[in-house]
């Protein structure tokens, strides 16, 4: 059993933290948002009235934010976490963040002879409740061996990404995949649907054939092919277009700073944008497909 500092319960963090306490560990809470909190000590965690109090004599922190601005406050902003963290303490930020802050936050922490790593996730709320999302982490080979043993109690896979910022690249890359994988699933089934076919008949045909994909496969666009993808369900999320398009902004920095013309991705990130701005940014992602039906 280990001690846990929690700090962002929402969505994601909420369901996250839910599962360390589930495997038994002890977990102290904290969200700007009291009923957050509230909602976690129902479950048996500890609430702490702020993030310093959640994260004392923690063997391992983590952080579960909206943005890098939050990360950077909480950690390296005034009377920011990382100056009374101890050196055995191992913190972990699960957020979705630009490359350029998790670095910042991770070369700070590397000073002070911090285990820090940028461990955000793929798989959305589904995933956070059912224990199964997948962990990109950047940082050190020592910290990557300690965050695997709390990492596996909410997630199944965990995989090394490289050093500090790694994790958040590698986020940014499968993301814009993402996108740009759906809005080609999409536009595929939209044409063949125009020309007759059933989109149920089409999608076991690129199924069986070179179109195979994650969108295809596990999340279909197409109303009434599958169940339980939210396309059967009024789009209602899954993962939002506000977030998608969130991530597809994080891409295009990636991009930019390596000097790479993702033109699918910034193209994908187009038809994102125009898609919110037509009124869908609470929808799941995958409503694009009602740009061409
Ligand atoms: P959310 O908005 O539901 O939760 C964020 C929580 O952080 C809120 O409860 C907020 O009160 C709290 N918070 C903000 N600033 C804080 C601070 N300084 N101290 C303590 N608490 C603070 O967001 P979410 O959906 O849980 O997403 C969290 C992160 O996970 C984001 O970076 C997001 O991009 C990423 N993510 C989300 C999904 C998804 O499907 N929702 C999937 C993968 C990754």
């Amino acid at each position: 059993m280990a001690t846990v500092g929690f700090i962002g319960l929402g969505n994601m963090g909420g369901p996250m933290a839910k599962n360390l306490l589930k495997a038994g560990h002890q977990v102290s809470v904290f969200d700007l948002v009291p009923a957050a909190c509230d909602a976690l000590a129902k479950e048996g965690a500890l609430k702490a009235p702020t993030a310093r109090d959640a994260i004392t004599d923690a063997d391992y922190i983590i952080s579960m934010l909206p943005a890098g601005k939050h990360v950077a406050e909480t950690y390296i902003g005034q009377s920011g976490l990382l100056e009374m963290i101890g050196t055995e303490t191992c913190a972990l930020d699960c957020s979705t963040i630009d490359a350029e802050t998790a670095r910042k936050v991770g070369q700070a922490a590397q000073k002070s002879g911090v285990g820090f790593m940028d461990a955000p996730v793929s798989g959305g709320v589904a995933a956070a409740a059912a224990g199964t999302l997948s962990f990109m982490c950047g940082g050190d080979a020592e910290t990557f061996e300690k965050a695997r043993q709390i990492l596996k109690d909410m997630g199944k896979n965990i995989f090394h990404a490289g050093p500090h910022g790694s994790g958040q690249v590698a986020k940014g890359c499968n993301n814009m995949l993402l996108a740009i994988h759906m809005l080609g699933t999409a536009e595929a089934l939209a044409m063949g649907a125009k020309h007759n076919l059933d989109p149920k008949v089409l999608s076991e045909i690129m199924l069986a054939s070179s179109g195979r994909n994650w969108s295809l496969e596990v999340y279909n666009p197409y109303p009434g092919v599958m169940d339980k993808a939210p396309a059967s369900n009024d789009y209602q999320p899954g993962f939002m277009v506000d977030l998608m398009l969130k991530d597809l902004r994080l891409a295009m920095e990636i991009a930019d700073t390596a000097g790479i013309d993702n033109a699918m991705g910034k193209l994908a990130k187009d038809l994102y944008e125009k898609h919110q701005e037509a009124g869908h940014g609470s929808l799941d992602f995958s409503s694009v497909q009602t740009r061409l039906t």
